[in-house]
């Protein structure tokens, strides 16, 4: 049996967002159990809420932004990576801007910072989604599979005619494989697509500081490479941050091809869209037992799903 947790304490961290090209302050405050993660837009009239859910996402292109009558939160995909890769269930993010800031392009350090925070264990014990049966989705060359296993992994792999990536592989294993393995992948962009970005006002704070750039034949970034598998690292790590839109722990094999935001994003809907393909269970998979907290956020959020 696994309890929830919180963090011990709030933290406090600042820098630009990606897109906007503004700075933005964010704290992360402790939250109590069965809450969720939930952004909080203190920049807006009322500071309004949204909560950290598949149903709630409104756009996946370049990053994934959460929304729910017309408030907005962006680029939320590395902040909850750190929070999964923490093993935190509970957080309210207050954002005195439109999206999370981007930092080096990676969850290093959002990560270190919980760490350094400390982490607190609360009553209630973590609710699981086990997947039963198998769940596919093909959209071209890109394929994403979620089958039943008796942990929580991922397995990406990547392949680009690029003679910097080409074909990589990555498997991570919740409670074997190191989050470290993983936080200090960044997200990576071509050159071309960067500057067609930047002409149409979208990425204004991207840089060689916050993503790996490469231009036709190599990486751009003066230090190089973090991991030589830092593409597929990276692709692994953005899949953590989406799948905790399941707004739930995970207990399945998820392994993904090409994949990006939106097939996450798919992934989980086609999920939930059929209830015979998972449990709801606690975390000793002993007591299997539905929970209506949970039945009555989803039911809040196809109401509320755009
Ligand atoms: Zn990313």
């Amino acid at each position: 049996m696994v309890l929830q947790r919180t963090l011990k304490r709030q933290v406090e961290l600042e820098g630009i967002g990606l897109h906007s090209g503004r700075l933005i302050r964010m704290k992360v405050r402790p939250a109590e159990s069965n809450s969720g993660i939930v952004f909080v837009r203190t920049d807006l009239p009322g500071s309004p809420e949204v909560i950290a859910g598949h149903q709630f996402v409104v756009n996946t292109q370049l990053a994934t932004t959460l929304g729910f009558q017309k408030v907005t939160v962006g680029t939320v995909e590395h902040l909850l990576a750190a929070l999964q890769g923490a093993g935190l269930d509970n957080a309210r993010v207050e954002l005195d801007g439109p999206e999370v800031p981007i930092m080096d392009g990676s969850a290093v350090i959002f990560y270190e910072a919980f760490q350094r925070a400390g982490y607190q264990t609360q009553a209630q014990v973590r609710t699981i989604l086990a997947l039963r049966q198998k769940v596919e989705l093909k959209m071209g060359e890109k394929w994403a599979v979620a089958e039943p296993s008796s942990c929580f992994e991922i397995h990406g792999s990547v392949e680009w005619d690029h003679p910097a990536i080409g074909y990589q592989e990555f498997c991570y294993q919740e409670g074997r494989t190191p989050f470290e393995e993983l936080a200090s992948a960044r997200t990576f962009g071509f050159l071309r697509d960067v500057e067609r970005l930047k002409s149409h006002g979208l990425a204004r704070g991207g840089s060689l500081e916050n993503a790996v750039v490469l231009n036709e034949s190599e990486v751009l970034n003066p230090g190089g490479l973090r991991y030589p598998d830092e593409f597929v690292r990276h692709k692994v790590l953005d899949a953590l941050g989406d799948f905790k839109l399941a707004g739930v722990a995970i207990q399945g094999f998820i392994r993904l091809h090409r994949a990006g935001h939106d097939l996450h994003r798919q992934l989980l809907a086609e999920i939930f869209k059929n209830p015979d393909c998972f449990e709801m269970i606690d975390d000793s998979g002993r007591e299997e037992k539905r929970f209506s907290h949970l039945q009555a956020a989803f039911a809040r959020g196809f109401v509320a799903s755009f």
